[in-house]
C-alpha cells in the first residue's frame, strides 16, 4: 500500500467513525508508524509501506477511531511550549491548564517554594520550573507510575534537580512544611459524567465523588488543620463549581479573597485563593 492510499482509507474510516480531527490524527499516525517527519510523508505520497508498516497503521487506526486518544498512541502532547511525554497512566494536559500555570508566574515569589499537587505527566511542575529560575518546587502524585512519567519529563528538560518528587495522598506527607503557593489540578469531575472524549483515561485523575468536588474540599480542610499557612492556592476547576468552592474557602479561612479566571472559551476555570 502506498502512503497516499493508506492516508485516505486512515482520513475516510476516522471520519466515518465521527472522529471531528480525522485528517490530522490520520497523518500523525501514518508519521508516528513509520517514524517520519510530516513533510516527508507528503512529500512522497508514492512510497510503499511494508506489509508490517501498514497493519500497525491500520491497528492504530482503529484504536483512534474508538477515541483512544491520538497523545496516548503517539506517546506525546504539548503543554506550554514543552513537549511532555504522556501515557495511560496520566492525564493528557489540556490547553485551559495553561492558565493555571500562568496565573502561578504572575504571582510567584521567585525564590518561594512550590507545591504542585496531583502533578500527574508532571505538566504543571516542569512548566513553573523551567519559567522561574530560583524557586523551589515539589511535585506529588499518589499514584507512581505518574510520578515516574513527571520525573521523565523534567529530566527531558534538565529541570530534574529543581523539583522534589514526593509521593503524597494530598497534603499527607507536608504538614507543617511552609509553602508558598499550592498549585493545583485535581480530579473535579462528578461521577456521573461519562464522556467518550475521556474513557481512557485515568478514572483517578478525572473523578471526585458526585460532586466533583471531594478533592477538593479535603485540600482545603487540610490546609487548614496541616498548619500549611500557603499565601496561594490555585485551582483549576468546572465552571459551576466556583461558587460551592468559594463558599467553602470562606467558611474555613475568613478572610480569604479569591479571583476568578477564565478559560480561552470564556468559562471560569482557575480560582485563585489569598489567604
Ligand atoms: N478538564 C478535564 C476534563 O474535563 C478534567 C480535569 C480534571 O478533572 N482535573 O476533561
Amino acid at each position: 500500500m502506498k502512503i497516499k492510499d493508506a492516508l485516505l482509507t486512515g482520513f475516510q474510516f476516522l471520519k466515518e467513525h465521527n472522529i471531528d480531527s480525522y485528517f490530522l490524527d490520520t497523518e500523525l499516525i501514518l508519521c508516528f508508524t513509520i517514524k517520519k517527519k510530516k513533510e516527508w510523508v507528503l512529500s512522497n505520497s508514492d512510497f510503499e509501506l511494508s506489509v508490517n508498516q501498514v497493519k500497525r497503521f491500520k491497528k492504530l487506526i482503529l484504536k483512534r477511531s474508538k477515541n483512544y486518544p491520538i497523545a496516548y498512541i503517539t506517546g506525546y502532547k504539548y503543554f506550554f511550549g514543552l513537549k511532555l511525554k504522556v501515557n495511560k497512566h496520566v492525564l493528557i494536559p489540556r490547553p485551559e491548564t495553561e492558565l493555571l500555570v500562568e496565573s502561578t508566574l504572575k504571582v510567584a515569589d521567585p525564590q518561594g517554594q512550590i507545591l504542585d499537587i496531583g502533578t500527574g505527566s508532571g505538566a504543571i511542575a516542569v512548566s513553573l520550573a523551567k519559567n522561574l529560575e530560583n524557586a523551589k518546587i515539589i511535585a506529588s502524585d499518589n499514584s507512581s507510575f505518574a510520578l515516574s512519567m513527571a520525573r521523565k519529563n523534567a529530566r527531558t528538560y534538565k529541570l530534574n534537580k529543581k523539583i522534589k518528587f514526593v509521593k503524597s495522598d494530598l497534603l499527607e506527607k507536608f504538614k507543617n512544611l511552609k509553602i508558598n503557593i499550592i498549585i493545583a489540578n485535581l480530579p473535579y469531575v462528578k461521577n456521573d459524567w461519562d464522556h467518550a472524549s475521556i474513557k481512557h483515561e485515568p478514572h483517578s485523575a478525572l473523578y471526585s465523588g458526585k460532586s466533583g468536588l471531594v478533592h477538593y474540599f479535603k485540600l482545603l480542610k487540610q490546609i487548614k488543620k496541616y498548619n500549611i499557612n500557603p499565601k496561594y492556592l490555585i485551582i483549576e476547576i468546572s465552571p459551576e463549581q466556583v461558587e460551592i468552592i468559594s463558599k467553602k474557602t470562606k467558611e474555613l479561612f475568613v478572610n480569604a479573597n479569591i479571583e476568578i479566571k477564565k478559560d480561552l472559551a470564556g468559562l471560569d476555570r482557575v480560582i485563585i485563593i489569598k489567604f
